[in-house]
């Protein structure tokens, strides 16, 4: 699927501003592994970088203040996918007030390399391109495993999102330093920031900023959704085929987003723990824009700064047009993993009911794994996980291209997305 621009036009030339809300709604469950444990109660004063949350299990991560101010709240609140998450609620005091003890390296390339890995796991970094895996974890490799690349991901291939784009373009030192402290953590020598042809701008300014640092090159990608996958990017930057069922460091890659890149050298330079992301606010709103955020703002606030609704919205995703999670109402909070707010009007959300499948296999045809969506979808109709399992539904990485070529709307990634998960769920009960 060819991807070129496809609904980034709005904001792609938005230069990134800051916008800072009266209070956040920081969720207590924003990476995969388990949810952080509150540390802070109704009435706590609080400052910006404090833990509110400690981390818990191997890939725990801890989760700080975004803002200064006072807890209102310590409670459930129901989160994308209806699922209840205890949330801590901060109205702000406006000191932006940093808590004390911040301190950086100064330097990436002078910094004791094992001390790098700590300060990503303290600061509360995971993936920042949706995937919300731990980043310490992804830079500990195993006994027995060696990694000889990192990949950055700066394809940004979702249809709607320019966050990745306008960071790359206005902080490019950043990504680059985030990667040099990722390759000297682990040793590795070779690191390649991959980005896709529509985004020339971009590539200038990352080869600038690339010059003279050890080991790294910027490659440019045909764009092409879902180029952005994981193992679509190594496949097509190093010739490597990540096998079914493995991860890219058994073909020794890492691939890391290049917000999370970013986030790693404000953690090692500056000392800053993960309090804010940029995000790409879009579609039915009357100013679109990419804003830098404090993680747990809300929607409704943003949409505000963005001068509200333009037209009666149908659907609001959490992230890219194609692989977000869909909500219908706007009071979500902005969280580690989520790149952008996409309006969509009643009109292009197309809020048509599926209807039966047609076997047009155009599903098919998209999937850049080879799948069968539409058999894999049948299984999954009738709770046949182990139908689904055999038919390769673990390989699916939720590119969303199925669901937006089926003509029948036929929710095939949200169906893999919830057999997944039933699936991991099931193997980590049986590992206890
Ligand atoms: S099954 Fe659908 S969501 Fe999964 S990889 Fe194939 S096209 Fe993408
Ligand atoms: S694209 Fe939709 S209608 Fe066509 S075969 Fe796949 S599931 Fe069926």
């Amino acid at each position: 699927m060819h991807s070129s621009g496809e609904g980034k036009k709005q904001t792609r030339n938005v230069p990134i501003k800051t916008f800072v809300s009266d209070s956040v709604a920081i969720p207590m469950s924003m990476h995969i592994g388990a949810p952080s444990k509150p540390c802070v109660q109704k009435g706590d004063k609080v400052k910006r970088g404090q833990v509110i949350g400690e981390a818990v299990g191997p890939l725990g991560l801890p989760i700080h203040s975004s803002i200064s101010g006072e807890v209102v709240s310590v409670e459930e609140r129901l989160l994308f996918g209806g699922a209840p998450v205890v949330t801590v609620t901060i109205n702000n005091d406006f000191t932006d007030e940093w808590v004390e003890g911040i301190q950086g390296h100064g330097n990436v390339e002078t910094i004791d390399p094992s001390l790098i890995v700590p300060i990503i796991r303290d600061a509360g970094i995971c993936g920042m391109g949706g995937a919300t895996f731990p980043t310490h974890v992804k830079l500990t490799i195993p006994e027995g495993k060696t990694c000889d690349t990192i990949i950055i991901n700066g394809a940004e291939c979702e249809t709607y999102l320019t966050s990745d784009y306008r960071l790359m373009l206005e902080k490019p030192k950043r990504v680059v330093d985030g990667l040099r402290a990722a390759m000297r953590a682990i040793n590795v020598h070779r690191g390649i920031i991959a980005i896709e042809d529509n985004k020339m701008e971009a590539v200038q300014a990352m080869r600038e900023a690339a010059r003279g640092r050890d080991g790294v090159e910027v490659c440019v990608l045909r764009t092409k959704y879902p180029q952005g996958g994981e193992k679509q990017l190594i496949k097509a930057l190093t010739g490597r085929e990540v096998p079914s069922g493995k991860l890219p460091l058994d073909v020794h890659t890492i691939v890391i987003n290049a917000a999370t890149a970013a986030a790693i050298a404000d953690a090692v330079i500056d000392g800053l723990p993960l309090t804010e992301r940029i995000t790409t606010v879009t579609g039915a709103v009357n100013k679109p824009s990419n804003l830098q955020v404090r993680i747990g703002t809300m929607f409704e606030d943003i949409i505000s700064a963005c001068e509200g609704y333009s037209e009666e919205p149908g659907k609001i995703i959490a992230g890219g047009g194609m692989t977000g999670p869909c909500t219908y109402d706007d009071t979500m909070p902005v969280t580690k993993g989520g790149g952008g707010i996409v309006v969509l009007s009643m009109k292009d959300a197309k809020c048509a009911p599926e209807s039966p499948c047609i076997r047009c296999a155009r599903c098919v045809e998209v999937c850049p794994m080879g799948l069968d969506p539409f058999k894999i979808k049948n299984f999954c109709l009738v709770g046949d996980i182990k139908g689904a399992k055999d038919h390769y539904v673990m390989d699916c990485i939720m590119c969303g291209s199925c669901s937006y070529v089926c003509p029948a709307r036929r929710q095939l990634t949200a169906a893999f997305k919830e057999v997944k998960t039933a699936i991991m769920q099931e193997a980590r009960r049986q590992k206890q």
